[in-house]
């Protein structure tokens, strides 16, 4: 028997709706490229996305076409997300940290028609253009008055293109599964592959992401999205916080702990997220400056595994509470997050400290396995691990192209190419991803549980650990620590801290004192660079 309730497609628009209709006035904050703060509201952001939606149907955008973006957090850049989306195009993020190879190789791949672009990276594109032959038109996020000199063919300033229309347009109408959204991964393990968002997972991932065990947001929150929105769907805060009427604030291009701190401040926010090398730099700021967090009661860390020391000095300096997630832009890309189940302790501090190192449990609509390399399902006891994969309504079920169509099970599950344990509890632990362990004698190694331990040391800024060859066992752990500034830690000193923590058999053959870790366009330590700069480093023990 068909059901007799009403088909209301899970549209991204609506989401916009919504928050225009019921919190019209509730404000969307912006550090702007031009520098000033900008202060906007969802009734605002409604009035002008539906502009762009025109501006981009008399451009000739058609339902299912691309149009990338190159831009930080602002305003602007969420209108363009929202106009494209109410013609049935397709926002498409271009992470701008890339190496401009990259860049182009995803605009071509995506064959986007239209490129909207942030005054920081207008040199960039420059150069590249003419290697991006599908652009049709470049629309540069600023106004008449700030509009550079510039040699890009039909480039025009963004508020004098949406000035051109009255903005008399309605949203268009399609199925809920029409692609909404695309986003490439950035290439960590091989050549970027194309994610395809649309308008239902969109709209059910940040659902999810919204609920008290994910995000544990409402209303009545103030939230940062330092989470770039070219960073995995800026983690679903773009649909998440208009959905539940939040103010929003966007910090713009500048990501220093400084600035961040500033906004956080100004603008009294409760509720942020991103990684883990945001985080450094903010605490790093606030240790040198005695500053404050007045206002904020939670941070989502994820993308990175998040170390105990960044917890503790979160709750125990500044009395905020982490959360530590996990996901990837294949998972839109929140998966699980860590929060307290009443049969696991948490209200112990020092306990809470240690379920923190896990990146959490599972939400509704996320279904989860580890199984081993023959694809048997292994047990929650955990200790043992395996190849972690996962299902669900807002998880790719194929990438762009069909490119790298192993991932994809036959039975639905997609496998995330990390390696994880679950424990008795349900709780996810990654291990590591599976190219990062290190094999040492048939037995792995997890290079991040040793980065979290070494990074604890009250000298060290940063910490990376990658496998080096051994004649004898294979692999052995080599640790590269950057030392906070002014302070100059010893091998010894590392090794004699990080025992007793870890397993003898885990510790560290050698300890290098770098001045730098590379990172990837997403903040995460570059390892496949990092075993380029050390393939012929020589172990002590070899
Ligand atoms: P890319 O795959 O290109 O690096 P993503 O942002 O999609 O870009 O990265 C997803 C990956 O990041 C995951 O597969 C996992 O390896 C890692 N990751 C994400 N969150 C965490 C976390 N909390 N702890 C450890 N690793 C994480």
């Amino acid at each position: 028997m068909q059901a007799l309730m009403q088909d209301w497609p899970l549209l991204c628009t609506k989401v916009l709706d919504h928050a225009a209709n019921w919190h019209p006035m509730r404000e969307v904050i912006s550090r702007s490229i031009e520098g000033p703060i900008h202060r906007t509201n969802y009734g605002e952001i409604r009035s002008r996305a539906l502009k762009v939606a025109q501006a981009l149907d008399k451009s000739g955008i058609r339902l299912g076409d691309r149009c990338a973006t190159l831009a930080w957090n602002t305003w602007r850049h969420l209108e363009v997300w929202y106009g494209a989306l109410g013609i049935g195009a397709i926002y498409h993020t271009v992470n701008p940290r890339l190496f401009a190879d990259q860049i182009v190789w995803i605009v071509n791949d995506a064959e986007d028609r239209i490129l909207f672009v942030d005054l920081t990276f207008v040199p960039m594109v420059e150069k590249l253009i003419d290697k991006m032959p599908t652009i049709e038109r470049v629309v540069i996020l600023t106004d008449a008055a700030h509009m550079p000199e510039t040699n890009l063919r039909n480039a025009v300033a963004y508020e004098e293109w949406i000035g051109a229309v009255d903005g008399d347009f309605r949203w268009a109408e399609f199925p809920e599964t029409t692609a909404a959204g695309m986003c490439y991964t950035s290439g960590t393990t091989g050549m970027p592959k194309g994610v395809v968002y649309s308008h239902r997972s969109n709209v059910i991932h940040s659902w999810m992401a919204a609920s008290g065990d994910m995000m544990g947001i409402g209303g009545r929150d103030t939230i940062m999205s330092v989470v770039p929105l070219f960073h995995a769907n800026s983690w679903g805060l773009a649909f998440t916080s208009p959905m539940i009427g939040a103010k929003l604030v966007l910090p713009g291009a500048k990501l220093d702990g400084a600035s961040v701190h500033e906004l956080l401040e100004t603008e009294k926010v409760t509720m942020t997220a991103a990684v883990p090398t945001v985080w450094l730099m903010l605490l790093q700021h606030l240790e040198a400056t005695g500053g404050t967090l007045s206002t904020l009661k939670r941070v989502v860390i994820g993308g990175s595994a998040c170390p105990r020391s960044m917890t503790e000095a979160f709750l125990k300096k500044y009395g905020v509470e982490v959360r530590h997630a996990w996901g990837m832009t294949e998972t839109s890309p929140l998966a699980t997050v860590c929060n307290v189940k009443p049969e696991t302790d948490g209200d112990d501090v020092e306990r809470w400290l240690d379920l923190q190192m896990k990146q959490g449990l599972v939400p509704f609509g996320v279904e989860m396995r580890i199984v081993d390399d023959a694809d048997k399902q292994l047990p929650h006891d955990g200790k043992t691990f395996g190849r972690l994969q996962v299902r669900g309504p807002a998880v790719a079920a194929s990438y762009y192209k069909g490119m790298g169509a192993e991932a994809f099970q036959t039975d639905g599950f997609f496998d995330t190419g990390d390696v994880a344990t679950i424990d008795q509890y349900g709780y996810m632990q990654i291990t590591d991803r599976s190219k990062d362990v290190i094999k040492s004698g048939g037995e792995w190694i997890s290079s991040i549980d040793l980065e979290n331990v070494a990074v604890g040391h009250p000298d060290v800024a940063e910490a990376a650990v990658i496998g080096i060859k051994h004649p004898k066992w294979d692999e052995r752990p080599l640790l590269i620590i950057v030392p906070k500034k002014d302070r100059s830690p010893t091998k010894a000193d590392l090794l004699a801290y990080m025992d007793g923590k870890i397993a003898k058999w885990w510790m560290p053959d050698d300890v290098v004192i770098a001045d730098d870790i590379p990172h990837t366009a997403t903040g995460k330590i570059q390892k496949l660079a990092l075993r380029e700069r050390y393939r012929d480093y020589r172990l002590p023990t070899a």
